[in-house]
Formats: structure tokens, C-alpha cells, sequence
């Protein structure tokens, strides 16, 4: 028999699953606008940023785009610059980034826009530090969220395992699920006696081999980040590269192939699977760093959406954000830009409502709906295009449509590689700065019907500095 925490009448409380940035994100929207919050995490934090188990994915390449950087911003100012002090780079898109597209070399024009990169712990500490550290926020650590309370109508509070093994209810005005990829959310809402939400998926199998190294002496700081994309029109599996400068003048590189091209967990076929990519660049600035970690795998690159937004009858008292409800294959860099959007609109809907008003729930869901929804496309649209690719998809752009916005996106792409007003508008909406729409503008299509502003490039755009760490040796 569960026991019930007493409940004050007139308190309002929100209940967030989850402690991972989406988790604390939503804390800190929620702060404002009930009396108390409580985060339910299952892990233990670490005192110093160091990868945790609730967060594997934490040890591989993380970058944080322009659109997502200003959701934390807004949330928490003052949070960016800290991570600055701690040691985050901040890379000029694309001045700082040496990129090779299924189409070529990119042109290094002018940032238009930006984007973080830092070790994922490290990111997940500053932000965490500034957000709980409020009294209204109390963090239950080693406590797990074990299903929902309430009826089809309105989730009115949570179970909870106490560190003891104790269960609890947890009785709350508004449940925010943000428990990440493994949530069992779809599960929770069936014993609810709410039909199932429909799902979608696309998974491509795509593996991540990851593993650490000290920059060599005298690399330019930052060095530009440097990826080497696989060209998804060959009809083979896809192998990818990137390099990101992070803190601590170390280099986090991170090696990926589709089912039938992945990597392995053997250090010595590491450098061997980099220098089979379409360039051998990131083998070279591999030969010349050094290591200071084992590689390390992870196959949860799923890309999966749960129509919470689509649910005919749903219930009032619950939101859901983060990977619980949309993950992304993490080749594209969005879903902790996607969780922090998400955290921001639901802080918008609170303040535009006035506070928990009814309705909230559903106006939310569909806010975050909307936030993730460009991202989904970007993602799962181009991973349709790897074979072997196992795919359950209902939405028209992903079906019917498909083949004419691949066309679209491969102009688009192949002509922002030597044609800056192209570049600029392409990387807003990668960045997750502007809507899919700007796109569509009489003045994007112009500046896309004028094409290549630019000679294509026949090598890396390496600048003497970052060529001269190619020759070095560790
Ligand atoms: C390999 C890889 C690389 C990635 N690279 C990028 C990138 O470059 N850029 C980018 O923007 N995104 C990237 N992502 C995506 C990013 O990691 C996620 O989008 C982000 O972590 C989502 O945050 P979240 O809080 O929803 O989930 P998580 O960060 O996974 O946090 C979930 C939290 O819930 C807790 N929890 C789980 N179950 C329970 C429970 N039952 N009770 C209590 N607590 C629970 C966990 O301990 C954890 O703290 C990558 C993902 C992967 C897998």
C-alpha cells in the first residue's frame, strides 16, 4: 500500500519527472507559476560534472544551437555566460566550422548565427545549478517516478520508489513528464484507461562510437568544429565524423555509421574508421591528439514522436516534454535545443494563462508539439533517405511528399555551401533560430534561384594555424 504525502489545500503543485535538462528546464518554467515544484530523479547528481548513468548519451558529442543556447537564456539568464567562464567555446556558424556536406566543402562565411559546445556534464551542471537552486524547487535524488495518479480525466499526482524502496504518492496540480528516451509515459497513459497515443519512428541504426582527446599544443583555441557527413544519396549505409573543441583544451570526436556501417568499440580501428569517411581529415587531427578515454558506444539514435498533441481525449494535469516525447536521431544536434524550446513555450502558455488554468495542459502539449516539430521533419525526412532504414510514419511530408522536400532540401543545402544569403537562411532554421517557413520567402527563393555566389572548394578551408596542427605529431 502506497503512503500519500499530506497535501495543503491551497498549495499549488508541480511534480516533474525527471531531473535531466529537460526535467530542471521545466522546474524553472513551472517556478513562477505554483507555490511549489518538485523533481522526482532517479539518479544521484554528481558534485563535479562527470557523465552519470540516468544521462549516458552525456559521453558523447553534444552541440547546443543558437535557438536552443536562448531558450536556457530566457529561462535563466546569465547561464550562458557561465558556461563561457567554465570553458564552453562559443563557434560562429559557420566562420568556426570547417564541414563537409554530402554536396562538398562549405564555404566559411561570416557566423550568422551560433552555437555551444562543451562536454554534455558539464552542460547539464551549470544549467542545473541555476535553475533548482530556488527554494520553491525541492529535488527528490534517487527516487524513481513509477506510474501516474488520477483517472482519464486529470492526472492528479505521481507514484514514486523512495531511496528506501518505500512507495509514495505524490499528489500535485500539474505532472510534467521529462524522463528521456526510456519513458514509459505511453504505458502510463493506458492505465490511465486512455486509448494508446499513436507513435511514429524512423530508426536508420545508426551507432555512435565516441572517445576523448588532449588538443594538440599549440592548436588554434577553439579549433573550429569539423564534421565529415556521409552522402545519404549513394544508397549505402551512411559513416559520419565530427570534432568538437570543448572545455579543458580537449577535443570530443564522435564516429557514426547507419545499420551495415557502424563502428565498434576498438580503439585501434577508431583512427581506421575515420580515415575511410569521404575525406580523411578527422583521421589526421586523430593521428595528432591524445587519447585520454576508451571509445565508447551507444545505438539509442532512434528517431521517435508521440502524438501526445494528437489524443482525442487527454487528460488535464499533464504535460510532457524532452526525449519522453520526441527523440531525434542525434546526427542533427536538436534535442536538447528541442527540450529547452519546449520548457520555454510551457513557461509562455503559464505566464499567457495566468497559471494553471484549465485548458493548460492541452494548449502546452500542443506549444511543444509545435517546437519540436521542424526539427522532426529535418531529421527524420532525411534519415528516410539510408537503407535498411526500419520506418513507421503516417505524416504526409514523411509519405506522399517525401521525395519532392528531399529534392527541396537537397537544392537548398547544395547551394548554402557557396552562396551566403542561402547559408544565412538554411542556418537560422538549422539552428533552430527561425521557422521552417523562412524557407519560403519571395527572398530566399530569389536568392536560391541566383545559385552559387561562390567557386565550389576542393579542400578543407583550413586557415594556416589550423592546417599547421595536421603536421604535428603527438
Ligand atoms: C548519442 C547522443 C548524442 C546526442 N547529441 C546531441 C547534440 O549534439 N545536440 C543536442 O541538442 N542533442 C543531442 N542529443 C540529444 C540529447 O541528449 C537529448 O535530447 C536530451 O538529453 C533530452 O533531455 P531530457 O531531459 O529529455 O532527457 P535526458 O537528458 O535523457 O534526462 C532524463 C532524466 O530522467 C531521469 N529518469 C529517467 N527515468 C526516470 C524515472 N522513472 N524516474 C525518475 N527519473 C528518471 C534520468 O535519470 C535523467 O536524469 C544526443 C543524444 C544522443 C543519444
Amino acid at each position: 500500500m502506497a503512503e500519500t504525502a499530506p497535501r495543503t489545500q491551497e498549495t499549488v503543485h508541480g511534480v516533474v519527472l525527471g531531473g535531466g535538462l529537460a526535467g530542471v528546464l521545466a522546474a524553472r518554467a513551472l517556478r513562477d507559476h505554483v507555490d511549489k515544484v518538485t523533481v522526482i530523479e532517479r539518479d544521484t547528481y554528481p558534485d563535479r560534472p562527470e557523465p552519470r548513468k540516468g544521462v549516458p548519451q552525456g559521453r558523447h558529442a553534444h552541440i547546443l544551437w543558437s535557438g536552443g543556447a536562448e531558450a536556457i537564456e530566457a529561462l535563466l539568464p546569465g547561464t550562458l555566460d557561465r558556461l563561457r567562464t567554465a570553458g564552453a567555446h562559443r563557434i560562429g556558424v559557420k566562420q568556426d566550422m570547417v564541414l563537409y556536406s554530402a554536396y562538398g566543402w562549405q564555404h566559411r562565411f561570416p557566423a550568422s548565427h551560433y552555437a555551444l559546445t562543451c562536454s554534455r556534464p558539464l552542460l547539464d551542471g551549470t544549467v542545473r545549478d541555476a535553475a533548482l537552486n530556488d527554494p520553491r524547487i525541492e529535488v527528490l535524488q534517487g527516487t524513481e517516478a513509477q506510474g501516474l495518479l488520477g483517472d482519464r480525466e486529470r492526472v492528479t499526482g505521481a507514484r514514486v520508489r523512495t531511496p528506501d524502496g518505500t512507495t509514495r504518492d505524490l499528489p500535485a496540480d500539474l505532472v510534467v513528464d521529462a524522463t528521456g528516451r526510456g519513458s514509459r509515459l505511453k504505458h502510463w497513459l493506458t492505465t490511465l484507461g486512455l486509448p494508446p497515443a499513436t507513435e511514429e519512428s524512423v530508426d536508420t541504426g545508426l551507432t555512435y562510437a565516441t572517445r576523448v582527446f588532449r588538443a594538440p599544443t599549440g592548436a588554434p583555441r577553439p579549433f573550429p568544429v569539423v564534421s565529415v557527413y556521409a552522402d545519404h544519396r549513394t544508397g549505402r549505409p551512411g559513416r559520419n565524423g565530427l570534432l568538437l573543441p570543448i572545455e579543458g583544451d580537449r577535443w570530443i570526436i564522435t564516429l557514426s555509421g547507419t545499420r551495415g556501417g557502424e563502428p565498434t568499440t576498438d580503439e585501434d580501428h577508431f583512427v581506421d574508421f575515420a580515415r575511410a569517411l569521404r575525406h580523411p581529415l578527422i583521421a589526421d587531427l586523430i593521428d595528432a591528439a591524445d587519447p585520454l578515454t576508451p571509445v565508447r558506444t551507444t545505438r539509442s539514435t532512434l528517431n521517435r514522436r508521440l502524438h501526445l498533441d494528437r489524443l482525442a481525449r487527454r487528460p488535464e494535469g499533464l504535460v510532457a516534454l524532452g526525449d519522453c516525447v520526441v527523440s531525434l536521431n542525434p546526427i542533427h544536434g536538436h534535442g536538447m535545443s528541442v527540450a529547452a524550446r519546449s520548457a520555454h513555450a510551457l513557461e509562455t502558455c503559464l505566464r499567457r494563462a495566468g497559471g494553471l488554468k484549465p485548458g493548460l495542459a492541452r494548449t502546452a502539449q500542443q506549444a511543444i508539439a509545435a517546437a519540436a516539430d521542424a526539427p522532426w521533419l529535418l531529421s527524420a525526412s532525411q534519415d528516410l533517405c539510408y537503407p535498411d532504414n526500419r520506418a513507421d510514419v503516417s505524416d504526409p511530408r514523411l509519405t506522399t511528399l517525401a521525395a519532392q522536400r528531399q529534392g527541396f532540401a537537397d537544392l537548398v543545402t547544395s547551394t548554402s555551401l557557396v552562396n551566403q544569403r542561402v547559408c544565412d537562411a538554411l542556418t537560422a532554421v538549422t539552428t533552430l533560430t527561425a521557422p521552417l517557413a523562412h524557407l519560403e520567402t519571395p527572398e530566399f527563393l530569389t536568392a536560391l534561384r541566383q545559385g552559387p555566389a561562390r567557386p565550389p572548394l576542393s579542400a578543407p578551408p583550413l586557415n594556416a594555424a589550423e592546417a599547421a596542427v595536421l603536421r604535428r605529431t603527438p
